[in-house]
C-alpha cells in the first residue's frame, strides 16, 4: 500500500512546517520552494497525515 501525497502549490507559502513532521517526504530546497515526494509507503501514512494537519494553508492532500 502507498500513500499519496499532493500539494496544492497555489495554497502553499513555503513555510516548512511540514517538513519538520515528514523530512523525508517535505523539504524546503536551495531556494526556500518546497518539494515533496508524491508517492509513499504507506508506513509514513502517520507522519504525512501530521504534516497536512499543522500545514497553516491546508494546502497538503493526503489519499
Ligand atoms: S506546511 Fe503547508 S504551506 Fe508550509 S511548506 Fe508545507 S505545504 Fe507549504
Amino acid at each position: 500500500m502507498t500513500v499519496k501525497v499532493f500539494v496544492d502549490m497555489d495554497k502553499c507559502q513555503h513555510y516548512g512546517q511540514c517538513c519538520f513532521e515528514a523530512d523525508d517526504i517535505f523539504h524546503l530546497d536551495d531556494d526556500g520552494k518546497l518539494q515533496y515526494v508524491a508517492e509513499a509507503d504507506d508506513s509514513r501514512r502517520d507522519d504525512i497525515e501530521s504534516a497536512a494537519d499543522v500545514c497553516p494553508m491546508q494546502a497538503i492532500t493526503v489519499e
